[in-house]
C-alpha cells in the first residue's frame, strides 16, 4: 500500500512518523513546497550567537503524545524557566502580571474593584441559548466586560493572533465551554476540579491558564522537525509543490508543479487549509470552497536582540500581550531570553513581538523600517526600551494561523460530509480541531491510528 503525504510541517512528518511506528514497511512520499521543512516550525541561529524562532516558540508539556514523539525520536526537550511562569498584560499605560491564584488576582490592579467583583458574579451569572458564541459574546456574558477586554481578548491574541468578535469559544477553547456546560459556572468548575485533583493527590489540577510548563529543545524547536525530517530521510521530498489532486480508477494522483505525478492508495493533505483548496479546485469543488473559507490572517514576527550593558533587565518574565483595546502595533512580546537558555550570547537579551493578525493584518505588511520603527516606539513606551537593538529578524507569515470563527464546527461537519465520497482521502493540520504542536501531534497519531487501526491504543487517542 503506497501513502502519499501532502506538506512536511509537524502534522505531515508526525502523521509519517506515527504511520511508519505501527506499519514499518509502509511505502510513504513526502512532498513538501518549500526547500525548508518543518512549516511553521523556523527555527535560525543567527550570527552573533541570537536563536530566534520564526514560528513555534514552544510547546506545553502537559501532553503525553508530544513528549512521547520527542522520546522515539531521541530527542531531550528543553524546559522554559520558572521566571517564564510571570506573564504580564499591558493596560492602561502599565504592566499588570497576570494573576495565578485567587488572593493575587482580589489583588491585583489589572481589573478595578467593579470589575474584580463582577468576575466574582460569573458564579451566578446565566447561561445562553447560543449554540456558537463568539469568545467576545461568552466572555463578557460570564466575566463582564472588563475581564473580557483585559483578560479574554489577549488570550485571543497570544494562541490565535485573533479577533475575539469573531472566534468561536466552542471551536477554540472547548474546554472552558465543557466546563460552563458540565458546572454552570467557571470558577465553580475550576474550584471543584482543583478539590478533585487534590484529594485524588494529582499533581494537574486545572488553573486559570493552560496548564503544563512551555518546553522546546537546546537547538530550538526545529530540532524536533529536523530530527523527523533526517528520520524520514529520502521519502521527503522537499521543493516539489503538489498542484492538483485526480483520480485514476481507486488511487489517487497527485500533479506535480514541475508537470510530474505520483499515484497511491492513500492521500493525506497535511498542508494549509487553503493550500488544501487549492489543489482540490477541480477535483471537489464545493470541499475546496469550505477549505478555502477558513481565514489565515498575515503575522510578522520581529526578533530585536539588545546588550544587557545598553538596557538592563527588561522584564522578569515571560514576556506581556496587549488587548486590541490599546491600539498599539504589537500584539504581544516575548522575552525569549528569559524563558529558555541559549536564546541570545552572554550579555544580551533577545525580545519577539508578534504584529498584525485578524485584527490589524496590514501592519504585518508593513516594509521593514517601518515595521522596526512602530515596534520600537511600542517597546519603548511598554518597557522603557531607550536603546536601538543590536540585531533585528523580522520573520513574515503572509497567512500565519487559521482562525475557527463562528461556523467552524459546521464547516467542520460539511467538511467530513464531502470526504466520506472520497475514501482514501484524509485531510489533516492545524486548521481543523487545535491549532497548537500538541493538536497537530495528536491529530497526526489519530489520522494514523484510523488507517492502520489494528494497534492503535486508547492511550494514544487521548
Ligand atoms: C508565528 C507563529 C507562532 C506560533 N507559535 C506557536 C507556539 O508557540 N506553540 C504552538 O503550539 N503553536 C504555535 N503556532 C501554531 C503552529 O502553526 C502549529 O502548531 C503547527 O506548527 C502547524 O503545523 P502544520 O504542519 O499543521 O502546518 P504548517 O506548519 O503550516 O505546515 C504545512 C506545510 O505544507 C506545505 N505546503 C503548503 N502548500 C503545499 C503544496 N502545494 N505542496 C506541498 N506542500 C505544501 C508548507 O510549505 C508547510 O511546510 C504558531 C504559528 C505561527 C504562525
Amino acid at each position: 500500500m503506497k501513502i502519499s503525504i501532502v506538506g512536511a510541517g509537524i502534522s505531515g512528518l508526525a502523521t509519517a512518523q506515527a504511520v511508519l511506528a505501527r506499519k514499518p514497511d509502509a511505502e510513504i512520499v513526502i512532498f513538501e513546497s518549500e526547500q525548508r521543512i518543518g512549516g511553521k516550525v523556523w527555527t535560525e541561529r543567527r550570527s552573533g550567537g541570537y536563536l530566534c524562532e520564526g514560528g513555534v516558540n514552544g510547546f506545553l508539556n502537559k501532553i503525553p503524545r508530544t513528549l512521547e514523539l520527542c522520546d522515539e525520536t531521541g530527542l531531550t526537550p528543553l524546559l522554559s524557566s520558572i521566571a517564564a511562569q510571570k506573564r504580564y498584560v499591558f493596560s492602561r499605560r502599565g504592566l499588570h502580571k497576570l494573576p495565578e491564584k485567587p488572593p493575587e488576582f482580589l489583588a491585583s490592579r489589572l481589573l478595578s474593584v467593579p470589575g474584580r467583583l463582577r468576575v466574582l458574579y460569573e458564579l451566578i451569572a446565566g447561561g445562553t441559548n447560543n449554540p456558537d458564541e463568539t469568545l467576545a459574546e461568552f466572555g463578557t456574558r460570564r466575566l463582564g466586560r472588563e475581564a473580557f477586554e483585559r483578560l479574554i481578548d489577549p488570550m485571543a491574541s497570544g494562541v490565535f493572533a485573533g479577533d475575539a468578535t469573531k472566534l468561536s469559544l466552542k471551536s477554540c477553547f472547548p474546554r472552558i465551554n465543557e466546563v460552563e456546560t458540565e458546572y454552570g459556572s467557571l470558577l465553580r468548575g475550576l474550584l471543584t476540579l482543583q478539590l478533585k485533583a487534590r484529594r485524588e493527590g494529582r499533581a494537574d489540577a486545572p488553573g486559570p491558564g493552560p496548564g503544563g510548563t512551555l518546553t522546546s529543545f537546546a537547538n530550538g524547536m526545529s530540532e524536533l522537525t529536523d530530527t523527523l525530517a533526517e528520520q524520514l530521510g529520502s521519502r521527503i521530498r522537499p521543493a516539489t509543490p503538489v498542484q492538483a489532486i485526480t483520480r485514476s480508477g481507486d488511487r489517487y494522483v497527485v500533479q506535480l508543479n514541475d508537470g510530474g505525478q505520483e499515484e497511491s492508495d492513500l492521500l493525506i493533505l497535511a498542508a494549509p487549509a487553503h493550500a488544501q483548496a487549492r489543489m482540490l479546485q477541480s477535483f471537489d469543488p464545493a470541499l475546496s470552497e469550505l477549505l478555502d473559507g477558513i481565514p489565515y490572517p498575515a503575522l510578522s514576527v520581529c526578533c530585536f536582540g539588545y546588550q544587557k550593558q545598553h538596557v538592563g533587565e527588561v522584564l522578569d518574565g515571560f514576556g506581556f500581550l496587549v488587548p486590541s483595546k490599546e491600539k498599539r502595533t504589537v500584539l504581544g512580546t516575548i522575552v525569549d531570553s528569559n524563558v529558555f537558555s541559549g536564546r541570545a550570547p552572554e550579555g544580551s537579551i533577545l525580545l519577539r513581538s508578534m504584529v498584525g493578525g485578524a485584527r490589524t493584518p496590514e501592519l504585518a505588511k508593513l516594509p521593514d523600517e517601518q515595521l522596526i520603527s512602530l515596534v520600537s516606539d511600542d517597546l519603548r513606551d511598554i518597557l522603557g526600551l531607550r536603546a536601538e537593538p543590536e540585531f533585528v529578524r523580522i520573520f513574515r507569515h503572509e497567512r500565519a494561523i487559521p482562525q475557527y470563527i463562528v461556523g467552524h464546527a459546521n464547516r467542520l461537519e460539511a467538511i467530513d460530509d464531502q470526504l466520506r465520497r472520497h475514501p482514501g482521502l484524509v485531510l489533516t493540520g492545524n486548521a481543523f480541531k487545535g491549532v497548537s504542536l500538541n493538536d497537530c501531534v495528536v491529530n497526526a497519531y489519530k489520522t494514523a491510528g484510523a488507517l492502520i487501526p489494528d494497534v492503535i491504543t486508547d492511550q494514544m487517542m487521548d
